[in-house]
C-alpha cells in the first residue's frame, strides 16, 4: 500500500500533473459560469413567456365571463371555470363580485358561493379595475376585474397558473448543462494535458538532467530548441554542468595525482589499499604492499638542483610502471592491476593484490630493484642509484593502509641500514626495535638542551718517546638512568633522526674549547675530533669549523678532524674539496678505521690527509693472525712511502706494542696507557707523565 501511496504522491507532484489539473480546474469553472449564466438567462425568458400567458388566460377569461357574471348564473360560471381548469396551464379560478362575495369556484367545497374573499391581489385589482399579477410559491397568480360590455365593472377573476414547466425547464436544463460540461472536461483535459505536456517538456528535461548530474555523473547535455527564455536557460545549464566536471576533474587530479611523475599520489595509495586489502580478507588471499626508497638521490637531487631531481623522479616512475606492468602481465589477466604510487620525495610503493606466495612479492621487489640500477640519462650524464625495498604483506603484517605503509616502511629502512639495493620482509620485531629507537630519539633530544652530553679524551703516544703526542675526543652520553653509555648506543640513530649535526657542532666546540685551555696552561695536546658522514656532508660543514676554532682561540694546527675510509671514499672528489681550505689554514685530518673500506690506491695517494689510523680490529689480532699482521705491515709501508702519521687504535697488550714498534708505526693509542677519561683526569694523567710508564713496561 505504502509504494502506491508513494507513486501517487510523486505524480502528484509532478508539474504536468500540476498544471493539468490546474487547466481542468479552469476549464470547469469557466464553463460552469457560462452555464449558470445561460441558465439565468433562460430562465428568465421562460418566466415571463409563462407570466404573460398567465395575464392572458386571466384576462380572456374575465371577458368569458362577462355576461354570466352579470347575470350572477353560477351554473354557466361553474361550467366556464370547470373547462378553464382542464387545462394543465390553470390549477385554480374563481369569479367575485364587486363585494368581492365567490359566484363561482373551481373548488367549491372549500369555497362555497357568497364567501367573501380577502386575496390583496383581488382587492387591488377591484380598487384600481386594472388586471393585477402576483408569483407567489411555485404558481403565478392573476387578478383581471370583469367588465360588462357597457364597461361598468361588475367583479372580478381570480386565475392560478403553475410554474411546474418553469422548473421542470430549469432541471432539464440543468442536468444538459451537467452533460455538457462534463463533455467539455472530458474532451478538454486529455488535450489540455497535452498542450501543457508540450510546454513543460523541456523544464522536464532540465529537471531530469539536474537529477542526473546531481546522482550520476555530470557528462550531460540538455537539448531545447525552443527558440525562447528555456532554450537560453538550458544552454547556461550545460555550460555551467561543463564547467562543474572540468573543476570536478581537475580537484580530483590535485588530490589524488602526484604532479611531477603523474602517479597516484599517497591518499589515492591509501584509499586503494584499504580496498584492496579489505577485500583480500573477505576473500581469503593474500597481496603486499612494496615501500621502495632511492638510494643516493638526495645527493644527486643536491648536485643536479630540482629541475633535473624531477626528470630523474618522472623516468623512475617510468620504470617502476613498467617493472609492475611486466609482473601483471605475467601474471596473466583476469586480476586486478598493480598500483604505483608516489608518496613524496624519493619515496615509492607499489600495491600487489594478489600473490600466490610472498616469494612473488620478494620477485617484483627484486624487478625493482634491478630496473633502478640500470644508469639513468640526464642531461649528458650517466647517474646511478639504487632502491631499497621494504614488504608488507597483507592480511598478516596489516589490514589497514597505515599499518602496512608504516610495516613496510620499517622493512625499508631494514633494507636501507644493511647497505641499500637489497629486499626486508617485515618482521614484529622491526615494531618493538623502531619503539626503541623512537623513545631513543626522544631522549636524545632532550639530551642536548639537558646538558646531558660530555666529551672524554683519550690520548694517542708516540712510539718513539713514549710523549703524550695528542688526544682523541670521543662522545659520552651521561644518560639519567642508563649511566654513562658510548656513542656506538646512540650515534646511529643521532644520524636517522638528523641530530647528529648539533651533536657534533657541540662536540667540536667543546674539543676545541678543551685544547684551548690546554694551549693556554703550556700544553699543546692537539685534539682528534670524529665527523660522521652527515655532519661532514653537510652544507657550511668548513665554515662550522672554522667558527669553532674562532670562538675557542685554538690554533688550527692543533686540531685534527677524523673522518672513517669509508667517508673519504664514498665520493673522493668531493672530499678533497671539502678538506683542502681547512688544511690550507692547519687544521690535518685523519682516515679513520682504516683498512676497513675499500680505498681504491689511486684516491689514496692524491687525498689530502695527514694521518692513517689503523682500525682496532686488526691490531687486536696482528699478534695472532697473520693475515691481520699482513694488513697493518702493508698500512705501514704505505704510510711511510706518503709521508704520513700513523696511529694504531686499540692497543691492548705490550706484544701489540713491541710488533707495532718493529714495523715502523709512529703513534699509538689503547687502553695499554688509558682509557678515554674525562677532561680533568686526562689533565692530571698528562702531568703525571703516563705515557712514560706505559713505555717503560714494554721496554
Ligand atoms: P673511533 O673513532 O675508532 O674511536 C675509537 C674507539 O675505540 C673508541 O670507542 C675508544 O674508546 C675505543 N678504544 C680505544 N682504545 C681501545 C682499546 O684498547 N680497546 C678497545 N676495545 N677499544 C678501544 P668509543 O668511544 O666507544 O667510540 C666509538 C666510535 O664512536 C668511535 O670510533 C667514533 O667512530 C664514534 N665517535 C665517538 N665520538 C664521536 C663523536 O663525537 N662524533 C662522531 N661522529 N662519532 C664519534
Ligand atoms: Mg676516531
Ligand atoms: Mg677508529
Amino acid at each position: 500500500m505504502a509504494p502506491i501511496r508513494n507513486a501517487f504522491a510523486r505524480i502528484m507532484k509532478s508539474l504536468v500533473v500540476k498544471f493539468t489539473l490546474l487547466a481542468g480546474a479552469l476549464i470547469l469553472v469557466s464553463t460552469l459560469l457560462l452555464m449558470a449564466m445561460e441558465n439565468r438567462a433562460a430562465r428568465g425568458d421562460l418566466q415571463q413567456r409563462l407570466t404573460e400567458r398567465a395575464e392572458l388566460i386571466g384576462q380572456v377569461f374575465a371577458l368569458n365571463v362577462a355576461d354570466d357574471a352579470a347575470d350572477r348564473n353560477a351554473d354557466a360560471l361553474e361550467r366556464r371555470i370547470g373547462r378553464l381548469v382542464e387545462r394543465p396551464e390553470v390549477t385554480e379560478a374563481y369569479v367575485v363580485d364587486l363585494n368581492r362575495r365567490i359566484l363561482a369556484h373551481s373548488n367549491p367545497e372549500n369555497a362555497p358561493v357568497s364567501r367573501l374573499v380577502s386575496n390583496p391581489l383581488v382587492v387591488m385589482a377591484l380598487g384600481s379595475g386594472d388586471a393585477r399579477l402576483e408569483r407567489q410559491g411555485g404558481a403565478i397568480h392573476v387578478a383581471a376585474p370583469v367588465y360588462t360590455s357597457a364597461g361598468r365593472m361588475i367583479g372580478a377573476v381570480h386565475v392560478i397558473a403553475p410554474m411546474d414547466e418553469l422548473e421542470a425547464a430549469s432541471g432539464d436544463m440543468l442536468r444538459r448543462h451537467i452533460l455538457i460540461s462534463l463533455f467539455a472536461l472530458a474532451c478538454m483535459l486529455p488535450l489540455a494535458a497535452l498542450a501543457v505536456g508540450r510546454a513543460l517538456a523541456p523544464i522536464q528535461k532540465l529537471t531530469d538532467a539536474a537529477r542526473a548530474a546531481s546522482t550520476k555523473s555530470l557528462d550531460v547535455q540538455i537539448e531545447v530548441k525552443t527558440g525562447d527564455e528555456l532554450e537560453v536557460l538550458a544552454n547556461a545549464f550545460n555550460r555551467m554542468l561543463a564547467r562543474i566536471d572540468a573543476n570536478l576533474k581537475r580537484i580530483h587530479r590535485l588530490a589524488y595525482v602526484d604532479m611531477i611523475t603523474e602517479l597516484p599520489n599517497r591518499e589515492r595509495f591509501r584509499k586503494e589499499v584499504e580496498r584492496v586489502a579489505h577485500k583480500a580478507v573477505e576473500e581469503n588471499h593474500s597481496g603486499a604492499v612494496l615501500f621502495l626508497d632511492l638510494d643516493r638521490f638526495k645527493r644527486v637531487n643536491d648536485s643536479l638542483g630540482i629541475g633535473e631531481g624531477d626528470r630523474l623522479l618522472e623516468m623512475t616512475a617510468r620504470r617502476l610502471r613498467e617493472a609492475a606492468r611486466g609482473c601483471d602481465l605475467a601474471n596473466g589477466d583476469g586480476g586486478e592491476p598493480s598500483m604505483v604510487a608516489r608518496l613524496g620525495g624519493d619515496e615509492f610503493t607499489i600495491l600487489l593484490p594478489k600473490l600466490d606466495s610472498p616469494a612473488d612479492a620478494a620477485r617484483v621487489a627484486q624487478m625493482v630493484i634491478n630496473a633502478i640500477r640500470r644508469p639513468f640519462e640526464i642531461s649528458g650524464h650517466q647517474l646511478f642509484l639504487g632502491a631499497s625495498v621494504g614488504v608488507a604483506v597483507f592480511p598478516q603484517d596489516g589490514a589497514d593502509p597505515e599499518t602496512l605503509l608504516r610495516h613496510a616502511d620499517l622493512a625499508m629502512a631494514c633494507a636501507k641500514r644493511a647497505g641499500g639495493n637489497a629486499v626486508q620482509f617485515f618482521e614484529p620485531s622491526m615494531n618493538q626495535s623502531a619503539f626503541e629507537r623512537l623513545v631513543l630519539e626522544n631522549e636524545l633530544r632532550e639530551a642536548i638542551s639537558q646538558n646531558q652530553l660530555t666529551v672524554f679524551y683519550q690520548p694517542k703516544v708516540r712510539l718513539q718517546d713514549g710523549a703524550l703526542a695528542g688526544a682523541e675526543a670521543l662522545v659520552r652520553w651521561k644518560h639519567p638512568t642508563a649511566g654513562l653509555l658510548a656513542p656506538g648506543a646512540f650515534i646511529e640513530a643521532a644520524e636517522e633522526c638528523g641530530l647528529i649535526g648539533e651533536i657534533g657542532d657541540w662536540v667540536l666546540r667543546a674539543a676545541c674549547r678543551q685544547a684551548a685551555e690546554w694551549h693556554r696552561q703550556g700544553r699543546d695536546v692537539p685534539v682528534a675530533v670524529n665527523v660522521s658522514a652527515m655532519q661532514f656532508e653537510r652544507e657550511g660543514f668548513c665554515e662550522s669549523v672554522l667558527e669553532a676554532l674562532d670562538a675557542a682561540g685554538l690554533p688550527p694546527r692543533l686540531l685534527e678532524i677524523e673522518l672513517t675510509e669509508s667517508i673519504a671514499m664514498k665520493d673522493p672528489e668531493r672530499v678533497i674539496e671539502q678538506v683542502q681550505p681547512l688544511r690550507e689554514r692547519g687544521v690535518n685530518f685523519a682516515i679513520d678505521d682504516f683498512g676497513t673500506g675499500h680505498s681504491s690506491l689511486s684516491y689514496l695517494t692524491r687525498m689530502p690527509f695527514d694521518v692513517f689510523k689503523i682500525d682496532q680490529s686488526f691490531v687486536r689480532n696482528m699478534t695472532t693472525d697473520e693475515h691481520s699482521r699482513i694488513v697493518v705491515e702493508t698500512i705501514l709501508a704505505m704510510a711511510r712511502s706518503l709521508k704520513l702519521e700513523t696511529v694504531a687504535e686499540g692497543v691492548e697488550e705490550p706484544a701489540q706494542l713491541e710488533a707495532l714498534r718493529d714495523l715502523g708505526c709512529t703513534l699509538v693509542q689503547g687502553y695499554l696507557f688509558s682509557r678515554p677519561v674525562p677532561a680533568e683526569e686526562f689533565t692530571a694523567l698528562a702531568a703525571a707523565g703516563f705515557s712514560a710508564s706505559a713505555l717503560r713496561k714494554t721496554a
